[in-house]
Order: C-alpha cells, then sequence, then structure tokens
C-alpha cells in the first residue's frame, strides 16, 4: 500500500519533484489510524509540512487504513548493542550522519505500541540502551567533568533524594548527550529505580498512540510510577498537545519529587516550539553545558573506542601515532571520532594491511571538515527558487514585472545578497544586467515583507538552509 502512495506522488508531482523530496520518506507503521512517515532530515520535515502536507494526507488517506492522517518525524540514528555489520560500519561512518541509512526498526514506533495500541514505556532492558554507552566507558576531560558528575551523582542518588531536579543537559552534536543519559538509565536501573527513557520521538509515539487509542490514562499512570524520567533530544518535540503533555508529565513527575533528567540541543530558553512554562521549569533546575572535545579528550575518545573494536577483530592494531593524528584532525565530535575508527577498521579488514599514517589519512578524509557553510553561487539561488515558484530562470532573468515573477525575483536577489559576498551592483548584473538600486530595493522589500509575515519569514527560512546544506 505504502508503494502505492509512493506511486500517486511520482504520478502527481512528476519525477524531479518526488525524487527530490518524498525518496527518502518512508513509513514507519500505522497506529490508530494514523500514519507514522519519518524522514532523515529536520529541514526535510519542515519542508514537506509546509508544501505537500496536503497532498500527502489525501493520498495516505486514500491508500493506507489511516483515516486519521499523518504524522511526520524525523528518524534517529539507531544504536543497537551489538556491532554493525562491516558494510554498515562504513555506512553510518560517513560524514553526513543525518542521511544515515537506518534500519526499519529503528523507525519503528515500537512493536509494543503498534501490537497492544499502548505506548511503550522504554526502559533499559529494552533494546533502546546501549550498553557501549556507560560511565565506565565515558572519558572524562575539562570539557564535560561537570555534567559528568552530575549525571553520576543524580544515578547512584536514592529515588526521592535527587541532588539536583531536574538536570538539564544541553550540547552540540556528538559531544556525549545521549552517552550520559544512557549511563544514567543503566546506572539507576541497575539501583533498582524505575525508570523511563524516551527519545523526543519515541516520547511522541507513545503520547499520540495512547491517546488515539485511549489508553491515555494508562500511559499517564504508568509514567506516574517511575523514580526516573529521562527525555533525550528534546528539541524534536513539537505539536501543541503533545507538548502540553509533556508539560503535565514533567510537571506532575517534579511535584511528586521524581528526577528527570532531559537533554537538548540548545539552552532550554532557547527552544522555540516548546511552553514557556516547561522552558522555565527545565531552566530552572541544574543546567549544563557538555563542552566540545579537546585533542587530548578525542585521543582518548578515540583509543577506547579501538580498543572496543579490537576485542571483536584481534588482527585489528592501530599505532599510537595513528591516533594521534586522528584525533588532531578530526576535530568535530564524538561521532566522527566513532566514524573515523570503523573507517580505520573497515580499511585494514579490507586491505589485510597495517593501518598506517597514509592510509589512515585516506580513510578518513572526507571526516576532516572545515566547519566553513558551503559557498552558495547566485545560480543556484535563481534555480531553486524558480522550481519553488513555478517560474523560469529565464523569467527571473528578464524584464516581466507580472507579480508571478516579480515576487520570487525579489527573493532570488535578497538571498543573493545574504547568502554570497557579491556586491549589489555585481548582483544586479547577474539578474540581468539591472541596477544596483533595483538589487537594494529588492533586498529592502523582502527585509520587511519578512519581518511583517511569518510563513514568508519561514519559506525564506527554509530556502537559506536548503542553498546551504
Ligand atoms: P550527542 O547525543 O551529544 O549527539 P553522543 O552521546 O551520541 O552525542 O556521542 C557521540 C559518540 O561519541 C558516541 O559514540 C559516544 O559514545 C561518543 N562519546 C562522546 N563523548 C564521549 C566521551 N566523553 N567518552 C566516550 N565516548 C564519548
Ligand atoms: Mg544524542
Amino acid at each position: 500500500a505504502w508503494e502505492r502512495v509512493r506511486r500517486r506522488l511520482r504520478a502527481e508531482l512528476g519525477e524531479d519533484v518526488f525524487s527530490s523530496w518524498f525518496a527518502r520518506l518512508e513509513i514507519a507503521g500505522i497506529v490508530g489510524g494514523i500514519a507514522y512517515l519519518t524522514v532523515p532530515t529536520r529541514f526535510l520535515k519542515s519542508w514537506l509540512e509546509a508544501h505537500y502536507a496536503e497532498r500527502l494526507r489525501v493520498n495516505c488517506i486514500a491508500e493506507l487504513p489511516a483515516p486519521k492522517g499523518v504524522l511526520l518525524s524525523v528518524r534517529q540514528a539507531s544504536r543497537d548493542t551489538t556491532p554493525a555489520p562491516l558494510a554498515e560500519a562504513v555506512m553510518r561512518s560517513r560524514p553526513a550522519s543525518s542521511t544515515t541509512p537506518v534500519p526499519a526498526e529503528a523507525a519503528k514506533p515500537g512493536a509494543a505500541t503498534a501490537q497492544s495500541g499502548e505506548p511503550e514505556l522504554v526502559d533499559v532492558c529494552g533494546t533502546t540502551l546501549d550498553r557501549r554507552m556507560s560511565f565506565q566507558n565515558f572519558v572524562v576531560g575539562k570539557s564535560n567533568q561537570l555534567s559528568f558528575a552530575a549525571a553520576e551523582r543524580i544515578a547512584a542518588a536514592p529515588a526521592g533524594q535527587s541532588p539536583y531536579n531536574p538536570l538539564y543537559l544541553h550540547a552540540g552534536v556528538g559531544l556525549g548527550k545521549t552517552h550520559l543519559l544512557q549511563a544514567i538509565a543503566q546506572e539507576a536501573r541497575r539501583l533498582g529505580k524505575r525508570v523511563a527513557y524516551f527519545t523526543a520521538d519515541r516520547f511522541m509515539y507513545g503520547f499520540v498512540a495512547a491517546l488515539k487509542s485511549q489508553t491515555a490514562l494508562a500511559f499517564k499512570e504508568k509514567l506516574r510510577g517511575i523514580d526516573l524520567l529521562v527525555v533525550d533530544d528534546v528539541q524534536f518535540i513539537q505539536g501543541k498537545s503533545i507538548q502540553q503533555e509533556f508539560g503535565h508529565t514533567i510537571n506532575a513527575l517534579l511535584d511528586a519529587g521524581k528526577q528527570i533528567v532531559v537533554a537538548g540541543d540548545r539552552l532550554a530558553g532557547e527552544l522555540e516550539a516548546l511552553d514557556e512554562r516547561i522552558r522555565s521549569r527545565l531552566g530552572g533546575g541544574l543546567v549544563v553545558e557538555v563542552g566540545e572535545l579537546d585533542e587530548a579528550l578525542r585521543a582518548k575518545i578515540l583509543a577506547t573506542r579501538l580498543e572496543a573494536l579490537q576485542s571483536a577483530h584481534p588482527n585489528f592494531q592501530v599505532s599510537p601515532d595513528v591516533v594521534a593524528y586522528v584525533a588532531r584532525v578530526v576535530a568535530t565530535n564524538g561521532r566522527d571520532l566513532d566514524g573515523a575508527a570503523n573507517r580505520l577498521l573497515a580499511h585494514a579488514t579490507l586491505s589485510g594491511q597495517f593501518v598506517t599514517l597514509e592510509t589512515a589519512e585516506a580513510a578518513i578524509r572526507d571526516l576532516v571538515r572545515t566547519r566553513e557553510p558551503r559557498r552558495v553561487k547566485i545560480e543556484d539561488i535563481q534555480k531553486l527558487v524558480a522550481t519553488r515558484y513555478n517560474v523560469s530562470r529565464a523569467d527571473i532573468l528578464s524584464e516581466r514585472r507580472t507579480a508571478a515573477v516579480v515576487k520570487p525575483r525579489q527573493i532570488a536577489m535578497y538571498l543573493s545578497k545574504a547568502l554570497t559576498p557579491r556586491s549589489l551592483p555585481e548582483i544586479g548584473r547577474r539578474f540581468g544586467g539591472r541596477d544596483h538600486t533595483t538589487v537594494l530595493h529588492a533586498v529592502r522589500k523582502i527585509e520587511k515583507a519578512i519581518s511583517e509575515d511569518r510563513s514568508l519569514h519561514e519559506e525564506v527560512d527554509l530556502l537559506k538552509r536548503m542553498l546551504q546544506e
């Protein structure tokens, strides 16, 4: 049935549009009449919601047993306790971790949910937690010692006697938030506490499914019975009713003296999507930032990771100078270090040779990223804007003054000014030889329009991200 939905979309929208926006759309399951669809990036999710929500809904309702419509979410990279097969390890270590293919399992709302109609309460016995992510395997350095100490104390504290509540951890990607959260959950569980561990996506699935199957009360009851609630990637919680429920849950648990640990990719106050009261409650406990990994810390993390791989592949040897080299050049985060370790292993296994500095360099070359944003070309801007507004690039460069052409033209000029280092006269030249005052007029006009029109603002924002991605 899902294939039929895809076919319809392809037929309605054409191959180009389909392959740009729908090729990576997957179905995770149908629960309570709602089709849960997943995409690999947040950007793609916003784009589909902004432009194709209705079409998706209509087609899914027509072809699937999903009368209540669709819910889109971003699928997360999966973690499992068994080492990934080599090919998968190599795939996973690709630098664009957001596009890493995810085994279908990981995207499912949870088998328990689908069968019983009741949300699963994921505890550390479930498959979601990764034994590797323990306190023991966490390498402590200057940038993360505070978060580590807080996490350890919370895990160890007897139920109801929390030293810090709630704990809010924030950091950029790959700096160890999930690792710490899972370590807390596993250790607390080991000490006999009742633990619920959710990623934001799973919390959403859980709640929506419970609401639809009218087991929401049971779900809430179950949550009330726990000692520790751990929620990862809270920035992804969205949808008004779910946020409200999340807020109620947090409030009720905190009021009952239960421990809450939450991680997000920014400060609690900056979680724009979340209700103000939740933000302030999360920000009102202990807030710790997990800092960037310095070179010494990276070397230790990499060495730990390599050791773990060596226990499964005894012939896999990496000399200290290679470790030092990789830790120096892969300066981004723990995820990329994992990627680098997997590459080295793949290389050693495939070639049957020891890893030398030279082969290491080749194996990890594309992980050595500079953080500079991508260079955007005026031509790409014109093409994207033209496609988006259903005009041709020639229209944009032409003298035509119909509204259907003027608006995209002005947006394209605005984006050219915002995203490229080109001067106004240069931009004018690239837009069919216009005067720089015309460009300036367009830039001001769009700036003003954006400040007044929220949906235009979002639209332009999406275009920007799309061009930079
Ligand atoms: P985040 O959730 O902040 O994006 P993760 O916790 O998923 O980051 O970390 C990415 C990878 O780096 C994981 O494999 C994790 O085990 C590893 N990692 C990050 N920080 C450390 C650390 N201090 N010690 C050991 N491994 C770490
Ligand atoms: Mg994480």
